[in-house]
Parts: structure tokens; C-alpha cells; sequence
């Protein structure tokens, strides 16, 4: 097929057309099991009949009137995710990147409007990943991703991830903002340690710094917690959320506090198709299924399974030297003697029809449905086993 999309991504060599639950269909009739959930977005698998139902109803009714207006879908999806968080104000974007740079612009120009211009300084996490703007791309903790479109922005310093001496060490009362993702998604599903996030929350106090979760991939039940901060305790000043947020249709968000919300006047930020209303209505009808107690049970359960059975898997052929990640977002880390093959091994899961992720070149990803069943569990690591039986005999060990 002639390919018209600009030559920033590499396509896989099949092509979606189709899918249900846990399975994907290509245009050549393949089917697939699918570990990756749209990269951690499809949380509620694919096509969930309660939210097309959402969706279709919402179109019949209303797509879009301009930020200018409120809407109920908006206020109501806003409403819940206040009611089960520490915040209590919600800014809707459509991606996790705009969320981010909400979070960023609001953290400066709260530090601005209470402390004055030279309290603008953000500290980020080495290997950290929050989107693809300019300003995210900069605050991420990745050079690959940010030095070919200098000059960047100004006043970001990267310290090394859970290293509190270093953090320590950075914070100062020209600090705006620390920004953290719970768990490092892409750079290796690298869980932050609870003492590291205390820390960082105890600093933040000390030098009225906001405190930023970027919770793009481990928010809405992902890792068994409707939003990974539950599980350390430590609560944010601002947060952020998308991937899972609207299952597959775009949505981000960030939330936070009233006092801090305030920093955000009328025209001091916006968004066109943020908050419109097909996006909220079926957020919302997502964040009814996520947030029941049935569902987080049952991400804990099928997340231990998915990972005691990786964990197996690993033990019989050595490829993995352990499994980690909390709930349904696990990583599995190459042994030495395959460092740097997680693309390979990649390619030829999706020949033995598995969809599943890298985490950088050492790390598997896996970030299912949330509602995976047992069956759709032992498939896909069955199809992981006869996948990496095959690389080992074609590909051997390195050198
Ligand atoms: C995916 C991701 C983003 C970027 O989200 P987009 O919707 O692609 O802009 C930001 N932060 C984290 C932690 C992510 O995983």
C-alpha cells in the first residue's frame, strides 16, 4: 500500500481494520490478541459496547459548540474525577502532551502570580517521557527527542529518576514545578519508589514548588489504582491524564487545585476541542466501568496472573531477567545476553499474532484491556513462548 503519512513513524507491516475486546483483525483477516491496548489507551479493550453506545448517542445529539460554552458531558466527566481525586478543578485537553503543557504553563504562572518571575525553574526525571510539544519534549528527560528542534525552552534541569539525593540537591526556592511520572512508561516501565515520591512531595513544601504527576499512562485503573499516586499516598498539586481517559477516543486532561486553578483566568489558556462533548461522554461512561471496584479487583488479579505466567515464561527460556510493573502495566526486562532486542522480538510476536510493546530497546511492554480474561491471558503469553522459541533458534544469543 502506497503510505501518504509523513516518515516520522515506522508502520508495522500489517494493517488494523478491525477489532473486539482483546482482538484485533488485519485487512488481510489475521487475527491478533492484543497486549498493547492502543499503547495503554484502550483500557476497556476495543469497541465496548456501553461506550459505543456513549459515543453514538452523544453523536445524535451534539458534537461540538465551542469552548465558549460549558457542557453537561464536560461538567459531569469534571465532577466525577473530582470526587475521586485530590483535585478540584479540571482543564480538558485532547492529548497527554496538551495536558502536560497545561500542567507546565499553570505551574509557572501560578509561581509567577504568588512569588514573582524568577521562581520559574522546572526539574523533570532523566528518561522521562510527557509528550511531544516543544516545551514536553524539552521537560522530558530524553535528548533524542528534543535536540534537533533547538532553541528549546529555558529553565529545566534533569536530575536522575528516584535518586533523592539528586533531587535534593536541584531543589531550590526558584523551583516552580517537580514533575514525576509514578511509573516510567516509556522509558521502561520503571516503577518511582514511594520514598522517592515523599520526598519530592516534602521539597516541594519546603520551597512552594507544585508538584506534578504525569499520569498519562498509569491514571484510570491501570495499575489497579484508579491513579497510581493511591498507592504511595502521596498526592499531587497538579495531575495529569489521557491514553486511558477516553478508551481510544481523544481526551486529556489535567487537574488540580482551586487555589491553584485560579492562576488559570479567563484567556490566560485554552483549547479548541478540548472538553468537547463526544470526548466527555464517553470519558464518562468509561470512568463509570474503571472506577468500579469489580474492575480494580479485577486489574489487580489478571495483572499478577499476567505477570506470574511472564514471570514462568522467563524462568524455562532466560530471555527475561525479571518482570516488574504494578497492575496491567508491565514491563519485561531483557536478559543481558539480549540487550537491545525488545524491537525484535516485538516484530515477530505480531507475526505469531500478538500485539504487544517495547519500553525502550530492553524492555517488553505489555497494557492490556483491563477486563482481559484468563483465556486471553494464557493465549497471548502462549503466542509470546512460541514467538521467542523462535527467535532464540533463528537469532541466538548476541555475538
Ligand atoms: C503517552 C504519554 C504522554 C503523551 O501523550 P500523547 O497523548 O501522546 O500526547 C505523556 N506522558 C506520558 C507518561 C505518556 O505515557
Amino acid at each position: 500500500m502506497q503510505n501518504y503519512i509523513t516518515p516520522n513513524f515506522s508502520f508495522a507491516p500489517v494493517i488494523p481494520e478491525r477489532a473486539s475486546g482483546s482482538r484485533v483483525w488485519d485487512t488481510e483477516g489475521r487475527e491478533y490478541i492484543d497486549l498493547a491496548g492502543g499503547i495503554a489507551v484502550n483500557a476497556l479493550g476495543h469497541c465496548h459496547p456501553d461506550l459505543v453506545e456513549a459515543l453514538t448517542q452523544q453523536a445524535q445529539k451534539m458534537w461540538h459548540v465551542s469552548n465558549i460554552y460549558t457542557t453537561r458531558a464536560a461538567q459531569e466527566l469534571a465532577q466525577k474525577l473530582v470526587e475521586q481525586t485530590f483535585a478540584e478543578k479540571v482543564f480538558f485537553c485532547n492529548s497527554g502532551a496538551e495536558a502536560n503543557e497545561a500542567a507546565l504553563k499553570l505551574a509557572r504562572k501560578y509561581a509567577r502570580d504568588h512569588f514573582g518571575a524568577e521562581k520559574n525553574e522546572i526539574i523533570a526525571c532523566a528518561n522521562a517521557f510527557h509528550g511531544r510539544t516543544l516545551f514536553t519534549v524539552s521537560v522530558g528527560g530524553q535528548p533524542k527527542y528534543s535536540q534537533d528542534f533547538a532553541p528549546l525552552p529555558a529553565g529545566i534541569n534533569h536530575v536522575p529518576f528516584n535518586d533523592v539525593a539528586a533531587l535534593k540537591a536541584a531543589i531550590s526556592d526558584k523551583t516552580c514545578a517537580v514533575i514525576i511520572e509514578p511509573i516510567q512508561g516509556e522509558s521502561g516501565v520503571l516503577p518511582a519508589t514511594a520514598e522517592y515520591l515523599q520526598v519530592a512531595r516534602r521539597l516541594c513544601d519546603e520551597h512552594k514548588a507544585c508538584l506534578i504527576f504525569d499520569e498519562v499512562q498509569t491514571g484510570m485503573g491501570r495499575t489497579g489504582k484508579l491513579f497510581a499516586y493511591e498507592h504511595s499516598g502521596v498526592q499531587p498539586d497538579i495531575m495529569t491524564s489521557a491514553k486511558a481517559l477516553g478508551c481510544g477516543f481523544p481526551i486529556g486532561a489535567m487537574l488540580t487545585t482551586e487555589k491553584i486553578a485560579s492562576s488559570f483566568g479567563p484567556g490566560s489558556h485554552g483549547t479548541t476541542f478540548g472538553g468537547n462533548p463526544l470526548a466527555c461522554a464517553v470519558g464518562s461512561r468509561a470512568f463509570d466501568i474503571i472506577n468500579m471496584s469489580k474492575t480494580l479487583a479485577h486489574v489487580n488479579r489478571q495483572g499478577e496472573k499476567l505477570k506470574q505466567m511472564l514471570t514462568e515464561l522467563g524462568e524455562e527460556n532466560g530471555v527475561f531477567q525479571t518482570v516488574r510493573g504494578e497492575g496491567l502495566l508491565i514491563g519485561c526486562v531483557l536478559a543481558d545476553d539480549y540487550a537491545g532486542k525488545a524491537g525484535e522480538i516485538n516484530a515477530l510476536a505480531l507475526a505469531h499474532g500478538l500485539m504487544i510493546l517495547v519500553a525502550g530497546p530492553n524492555v517488553l511492554r505489555l497494557a492490556p484491556s483491563l477486563l482481559i480474561t484468563d483465556e486471553e491471558i494464557e493465549e497471548g503469553v502462549a503466542k509470546l513462548r512460541s514467538a521467542l522459541q523462535e527467535w532464540l533458534q533463528v537469532c541466538g544469543k548476541n555475538g
